[in-house]
């Protein structure tokens, strides 16, 4: 391993918390060389919202850093370990088995975490190769940026490189290594990891660590009395509350994870560890992304209830902390109103319905979102180009069924009496809001464009035959997906019939 001559991001200064927590919590470990290493993407929205240098992802330097092939001056890599639920069942120690933490750099976002993903194994690969493959990296690559497009808390994407060396799954594939970036990696399933071992003090060190650097709220809300002034309950409070929101906006968006073991599940609320996800196409509540999940048990529908689950695991980590059952209990039940109603304003936004001036929803959104997504379900509707659909006719400021905004959304049903009876109630609930405004908050709610499993798996055919511009040009089209973007609607259309024949797995 070599260390690469001083250039535009070896200006930076690196922190490593994880070294800094103490040697329980990571090992160092160096990224494994990968050979002729090359560019696939470099994200300069996200270099610059970090404000970051401009050409910090230009120099040849800059390749060999985020391939995993030389280290940035005073980078220290660590692979970190933590335990996990995986598919329900405890699955004991894993850890970081093929992302390297490279350091902390601070940025105009706040201290970021850089990791590499997919640059070589580490003591926590278990069987893996540490390795990740060209497509699944496409895909995290991109479906990062598409989540933070959408507003959506999620890890970020710096950059994307690859390699010819090749990589097995269940052929022959090539390797990638993506460079994720957010405040903190820490997962459910770090807490899980000491609260197993019975070793609480690193568990508390971890719980502070958390709290100082990433959720500064606990410590406030404590001491205004919050759950009897115990932190810890707090800290639980706020994750439960994050996790409620992030949830909420996924079912909204018709995202399905995949794979929501608890060590997939972060800390800070992040959507983290892109695999098996799917956007939904024709709205199918029982939908399973995961042709690994046979039991459906990560299933679009069951997503809100397994995040509640994932909570749980989290609670009984935290127990040694809170120190009072009930407490503990008390705050994973705030779940169930804090998931509904985050659930109900996420709607009210995508019908036009939300008041602009209070938190809570139209009485009757939901009613009709209810009814509504019945209605979908029952004849399979496309999720996305439904609500955007549903957001021009609210723009056309006609509620005329015969208008031809209206007669778009219409022809999406097979059964048009179910349609139009739903109309009717949509439009009355509509008539006295101002529509004008409402059109404004669906159309920035309900995005034209989402990453659906065709698109990246266009641009993933593409980018095996060397040509990356397709995962350049739905990088950009992402990154707004609320903007009409008249030139790409093609983007915006249907599925072809055979985006039903994607079959998406673990393997990556
Ligand atoms: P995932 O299902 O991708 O969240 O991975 C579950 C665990 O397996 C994590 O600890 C990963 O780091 C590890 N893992 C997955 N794929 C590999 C691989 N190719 N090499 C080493 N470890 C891996
Ligand atoms: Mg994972």
């Amino acid at each position: 391993m070599s260390t690469s001559a001083p250039s535009s991001h070896d200006s930076l200064t690196w922190h490593q918390p994880w070294v800094d927590l103490g040697e329980a919590f990571a090992t160092r470990v160096n990224p494994t060389p990968l050979n002729a290493p090359y560019w696939i993407n470099r994200n300069t929205a996200l270099l610059q919202d970090l404000d970051w240098p401009s050409q910090g992802l230009s120099s040849p330097d800059a390749l060999l850093a985020f391939s995993g092939c030389a280290l940035p001056l005073g980078a220290q890599p660590v692979a970190t370990v933590y335990s996990g639920h995986q598919f329900g069942m405890w699955a004991g120690q894993l850890g970081d088995g093929r992302a390297l933490s490279l350091g902390a750099v601070d940025s105009a976002l706040g201290r970021q975490d850089i990791q590499l993903k997919g640059a070589g194994p580490t003591p926590y690969s278990r069987r893996g190769d540490g390795r990740a493959v060209l497509r699944s990296s496409i895909r995290e690559y991109l479906c990062s940026e598409a989540m933070h497009g959408l507003g959506i808390a999620t890890t970020r994407a710096l950059c994307l490189t690859g390699s010819p060396q090749t990589v097995y799954r269940e052929e022959m594939e090539t390797a990638a290594v993506v460079t994720r970036v957010a405040p903190s990696f820490v997962r459910f399933g770090h807490f899980e990891h000491f609260a197993a071992q019975g070793q609480h003090a690193p568990l508390k060190i971890l719980a502070d660590h958390v709290m100082t650097q990433h959720l500064p709220e606990c410590a406030t809300r404590a001491a205004g009395g919050e759950h009897q002034g115990n932190v810890f309950a707090v800290l639980l409070q706020v994750v439960t509350e994050k996790t409620a929101l992030m949830l909420a906006q996924w079912q909204a968006v018709g995202f399905c994870h995949g794979v929501m073991n608890t060590d997939n599940m972060s800390i800070l609320g992040l959507t983290l560890d892109y695999g098996p996800f799917q956007f939904l196409d024709g709205f199918n509540p029982r939908h399973i992304c995961n042709h690994s999940d046979t039991q459906g048990r990560y299933a679009y529908h069951r997503q809100p209830n397994v995040a509640y689950w994932n909570l749980y695991c989290l609670g009984q980590a935290l127990a040694p902390l809170i120190n009072n059952q009930d407490l503990t209990l008390a705050v994973l039940e705030s779940y169930k109103t804090l998931f509904p109603q985050a659930l109900d304003r996420a709607m009210a936004l995508k019908l036009g319905l939300a008041e602009t001036s209070a938190p809570g929803a139209h009485p009757e959104c939901r009613a009709l979102t209810d009814s509504l997504l019945t209605l979908l379900a029952k004849e399979q509707v496309d999720f996305t180009v439904f609500w955007r659909r549903l957001s021009q006719a609210v723009a056309s400021a006609s509620l005329e069924p015969d208008h031809p905004a209206w007669v778009q959304v219409r022809d999406l049903f097979l059964d048009r009496s179910a349609w139009a009876d739903w109309q009717t109630l949509y439009a009355q609930a509509l008539q006295n809001s101002d529509r004008a405004a409402a059109a404004r908050t669906m159309l920035a709610h309900n995005p034209k464009y989402v990453l659906r499993n065709h698109l990246a798996e266009i641009a993933i055919r593409q980018a095996k035959l060397g040509d990356f511009s397709e995962v350049d040009k739905l990088l950009n089209l992402l990154q707004s997906p609320f903007d009409e973007h008249p030139t790409q609607e093609a983007y915006a259309q249907l599925p072809p019939d055979w985006a039903s024949s994607i079959e998406i797995s673990c393997s990556s």
